[in-house]
């Protein structure tokens, strides 16, 4: 059986309502279930699953996907993960699935690296007077597995020792090494080493924190892109607070490492940083499969303060709900622990939206009755609005400035088409207005009944989208009739293949004579061709009596006639 017959056989045995109702209550809607989307808040059900296609979908954020995709964004764990829990569920005994060989021996030596600088750090009283300093508990130490690189490390001989020889190439991939003219080299020494782990826990790469006895290098070094670790995909402790961030529905990004450590020693576990360069969107966006509050948590200094307005602009394009404060009057997380620790449960209790963060701290010195200061902050305000995706938030953040500021943005054009352009998000969590509602639910009873008889099948014309039109045609015509194999006709047309899906996710209650409720759908769509006939037709002959055209007024009024009559038959039936 090779990989993709494995995938296809869970999918056999497994049922996407059984799986998902594990993490979501769900409700029968008609032949298909709606429950609380997981991956965003939400009050009233917008996620659907689909038993017949085995898929589901939020019609509020637009998450979407089969089984795999479900259990890998809920879990937070990647495909081969999901695979290997889904294969258990069913009970198909799983292929060894390859990792590639080349990206496990790299994790192999940094693990083994991991393992030696654990070592050496018991045995250096520098590097244990250095941490003790910081107030590092022993459970830290051991729970993020912080190490120390020697003076004169010997990590080469350790790796050698522990494993078969491995090429020069794959020393240097592995981030630890450097080559010198063909010599060997660590790259990190006399630091004090923190563990970089991926999603899933594996080690991919170290930030190394110089010692006070050392004077070579920067104060913080991490290990440079390698294959397996990319510095801006990754945050530190994305692995270690992955469980509390879901559980809590927050994600907090401070400055750094040391950060991280100490607020997890003081019990605050859904916290993340950036690794030595400054946040990017793909962390964020890594970040928010675990939630969609993000509060940036970034020292009192100006660059921290810069790097709050950044942070938002980029959460503001992902639409995430950005938050923020900071450790005033203490310089940063690490210390305001030391000597306020209950203060950061406060303030992060107490968070504010990160726009109005910054917007308050931005008019804080402004005098807003001067026309110069005035027009700053208006110009300040429009740059960080452009970068807001979500229209709800648009109009949130635009209220925010009436009352905070008590100014308006002026009823600049520029603004305006702004917010007009913006409108149109796919990502967006404002629901379309649901229009051709029966002509929608007529094709997905059409769909699931799987009858084609001439009885229940329309003229396309009672349909009054051309889109929907085109769709009942193919469908009309094409010899399927499995719900999954229709669903497939329409997938090389982005808008055709979306509104499939909605029509296929419709929470319609089907009769137990799905035919007989056919039938009276289509004398309900007749009806409403005909009364957009006679509206057609009204305006028609209102043209033509105002141009006096007597003789065609008399041809329009019999054709209406006409209409009325078959509309009472219609409404008689
Ligand atoms: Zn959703």
């Amino acid at each position: 059986m090779d990989d993709s017959n494995q995938i296809e056989e869970i999918k056999n045995r497994l049922d996407i309502a059984q799986v998902v109702e594990k993490y979501v209550p769900l409700r029968q809607a008609g032949k298909n279930f709606s429950g609380l989307c997981p991956f965003h808040n939400e009050k009233t059900p917008s996620f659907i699953v689909s038993p017949d296609i085995q898929r589901y979908k939020c019609f509020g954020c637009g998450e979407t996907g089969d089984i795999f995709n479900f259990v890998q964004k809920i879990e937070n764990i990647d495909f081969t993960e999901a695979l290997e829990k889904l294969a258990k569920e069913a009970g198909v005994e799983l292929k060894q699935y390859k990792k590639n060989p080349k990206y496990s021996k790299l994790e192999e030596i940094n693990y083994l690296a991991t393992k030696y600088y654990y070592q050496e750090l018991k045995l250096n009283s520098v590097a244990n007077d250095y941490i003790k300093g910081r107030g590092f508990s022993q459970e830290s130490i051991k729970q993020f597995g912080i190490g120390y690189a020697p003076k004169y490390p010997k990590l080469l001989e350790y790796i050698n020792k522990n494993r078969s020889k491995l090429t020069n190439q794959e020393l240097v991939d592995s981030g630890l090494f450097v080559n010198k003219e063909g010599k060997i080299k660590e790259k990190f020494y006399d630091r004090i080493m923190f563990p970089i782990r991926s999603s899933k826990g594996s080690v991919i790469g170290f930030t190394g924190r110089i010692l006070p006895t050392n004077d070579y290098g920067p104060k913080y070094m991490n290990s440079p892109d390698t294959p397996i670790f990319h510095k801006k995909y990754n945050l530190f402790a994305q692995y270690e607070s992955r469980q509390e961030i879901r559980k809590l529905d927050l994600a907090i990004l401070c400055e750094g490492s040391t950060d991280v450590i100490s607020a997890h020693q003081h019990g605050i576990k859904n916290i993340v940083a950036p690794l030595g360069t400054g946040l990017t969107k793909e962390q964020l966006e890594s970040i928010s499969r675990l939630s969609k509050n993000m509060l940036f948590f970034f020292d009192s200094d100006t660059a921290g303060q810069a790097a709050v307005i950044r942070a938002f602009k980029l959460a503001s394009e992902l639409n995430l709900y950005p938050y923020a404060t900071n450790s005033v009057p203490y310089k940063d997380i690490d210390e305001m622990l030391q000597k306020e620790p209950e203060r950061m449960a406060q303030l992060i209790e107490k968070k504010q939206e990160a726009f109005s963060y910054i917007f308050s701290n931005y008019i804080k010195d402004k005098d807003l009755t001067e026309l110069a200061d005035l027009t700053s902050t208006q110009n300040f305000v429009k740059e960080l609005l452009i970068h807001v995706t979500n229209p709800t938030l648009l109009r949130h953040y635009t209220e925010k400035i009436k009352q905070i500021g008590k100014i308006a943005l002026g009823d600049d054009k520029s603004y305006n088409n702004l917010t007009e352009v913006r409108m149109p998000n796919t990502k967006g969590f404002l629901v379309k207005v649901d229009s051709n509602l029966l002509e929608k639910t007529y094709l997905q009873l059409l769909i699931y009944s799987k009858i084609r008889s001439k009885d229940i099948l329309i003229p396309s014309r009672y349909l009054s989208s051309p889109m929907l039109r085109e769709m009942y045609l193919t469908i009309k015509h094409s010899v399927r009739t499995d719900i999954a194999d229709i669903a497939k006709l329409f997938e090389s047309s982005p808008e055709k293949k979306l509104l499939m899906e909605e029509i296929i996710f419709r929470s319609t209650e089907m009769d137990e004579d799905i035919e007989a409720q056919l039938n009276k759908l289509l004398t309900r769509l007749k009806k409403q061709y005909l009364t957009r006939q006679q509206k057609a037709l009204s305006v028609k002959i209102a043209i033509a009596e105002e141009s006096n055209n007597s003789e065609e007024t008399e041809r329009l009024l019999t054709k209406m006639l006409h209409l009325t009559k078959l509309l009472k038959e219609v409404t008689h039936d």
